[in-house]
């Protein structure tokens, strides 16, 4: 899992564009705590999804303007994020 200061880290570096509903540039990661980022999981309940569990676990942000909520693969970020790290070692 990450850290709230590690997925600032990822989505500033990844993340360019503005909020697309309203324009705005500044966004929030929804946390638990003060660094314990949510962990907001999709359900999938089709026979034919092509997930191969019946749900995604995601990160949360939200634009600080307007509420507009992204959703982001956990287990994608912190793959990312772990090779990252590896590669600085
Ligand atoms: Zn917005």
């Amino acid at each position: 899992m990450a850290t709230k200061k590690q997925l600032e880290i990822f989505f500033s570096d990844k993340i360019h564009n503005p909020c697309p509903r309203c324009g705005h540039r500044s966004f929030s990661i929804v946390t638990e705590t003060d660094e314990t980022p949510v962990d907001f999981a999709i359900l999938s309940h089709k026979e034919d999804a092509i997930f191969t569990s019946p749900y995604m676990s995601c990160y949360m942000v939200t634009c600080d303007n307007c509420g507009y909520i992204d959703l982001f693969s956990r287990a994608f970020i912190n793959q990312k994020i772990q090779a990252t790290g590896e590669d600085h070692k």
